[in-house]
């Protein structure tokens, strides 16, 4: 595909049949992907998207990037593998909270702490949706969706602070029917240089009755004069700057970003919480050990000949891994 056709969100778009519940909040998610990659004019054959196993995995089939269905709660591993062989490629790296957080939450933790050039986009509903709704971790205690026979007896997991922890370099959360918002953060976490994190928030119609659109929307709470009060407000247009422009700047922007991301109930903070970029990627830290990394990553050496004979020299590797006895 020309570059100059690669304008318009439908040109990220697959024929592939699309299952998901109507009124599935991963819809918003899937379009806004694709305005993004439209918007940054993005060359499909440069980007790789990765996801694990739920609902939110089903996304890569529907658009139109080189994409990979892996492992439950094993995206994480496999997209650092991704860009690790090809660090030109532009990663994303997709899950639901169950995936993510549940099974993959060492994964998460660390992703944070390599700092790879890439985004992890969580799709937040607080339900297994895949298998019928069960508790997934960022359903609040106490909670009881209709999916649920009693409240949820375990507490929740706060993802922004988890990212935060771990040490994720950009940190934000949007909100999946706020959908320019939602673009333009995408945006800014894929030209983040460093590992993106971005929660999103994404109502389960079927399964959450609880964090609805409605709910989100503030349908339950009116003003005055009538009017919905919604729970999701913007960080921007309160003020918030989250960037770190200096390494003493860290603590202060670590404290804010994490008394923000404990909103929650009347008023839900989405955008940009934390943003670093002067840490280290992964990519250069290997680059300073090996120096041909960068211009010679994994996935651009020759492995064979046009006879498909091997030209990996396997006795190198392992003569440099062995470890000398001691004397
Ligand atoms: Fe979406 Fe929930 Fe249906 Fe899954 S079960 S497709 S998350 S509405």
């Amino acid at each position: 595909m020309a570059l100059e056709q690669v304008l318009r969100p439908q040109d990220f778009a697959t024929e592939v049949h699309n299952d998901w519940c109507p009124g599935c909040g991963d819809f918003g998610i899937l379009r806004t992907i694709q305005m993004a990659f439209a918007e940054m004019k993005m060359e499909p054959h440069r980007v790789a998207v990765v996801s694990g196993i739920g609902c939110s995995a089903k996304t890569i089939h529907y658009i139109k990037t080189y994409g990979v269905h892996t492992l439950h709660g094993r995206a994480l591993p496999y997209a650092s593998g991704v860009k690790l062989a090809n660090p030109h490629l532009k990663v994303l790296c997709l899950s639901g909270d169950g995936d993510g957080l549940g099974i993959g939450g060492g994964h998460f933790v660390n992703a944070g702490r390599r700092n790879l050039d890439m985004l992890y986009i969580i799709h937040d509903n607080g339900v297994y949706g895949l298998t019928k709704g069960q508790a997934a971790p960022t359903l609040k205690l106490g909670v009881k969706t209709k999916s649920l026979a009693h409240p949820n007896i375990n507490d929740a997991v706060n993802p922004i602070w988890l990212a935060l922890a771990a040490g994720a370099t950009w940190v934000g959360r949007g909100y999946s029917y706020d959908v320019k918002h939602l673009r333009d953060l995408i945006i800014s976490g894929i030209r983040h240089k460093g590992y993106a994190f971005l929660d999103v928030l994404q109502p389960c119609p079927t399964y959450n009755d609880i964090n609805t659109k409605d709910w989100y929307g503030g349908e339950d709470r009116k003003d005055d004069t009538g009017r919905a009060m919604p729970r999701v407000y913007k960080l921007v247009d309160e003020g918030f700057d989250p960037v770190v422009r200096e390494p003493a700047d860290v603590e202060g922007k670590t404290t804010q970003a994490l008394e923000k991301a404990l909103e929650w109930g009347d008023r839900i903070p989405i955008g940009v919480f934390y943003e670093n970029e002067l840490t280290p990627t992964f990519e250069e830290r290997i680059g300073k050990r090996i120096a041909t990394y960068a211009d010679h990553p994994p996935a651009l050496q020759a492995i064979g000949t046009r006879d498909g004979i091997p030209v990996t020299d396997v006795g190198r590797l392992l003569a440099a891994l062995t470890v000398p006895p001691s004397a």
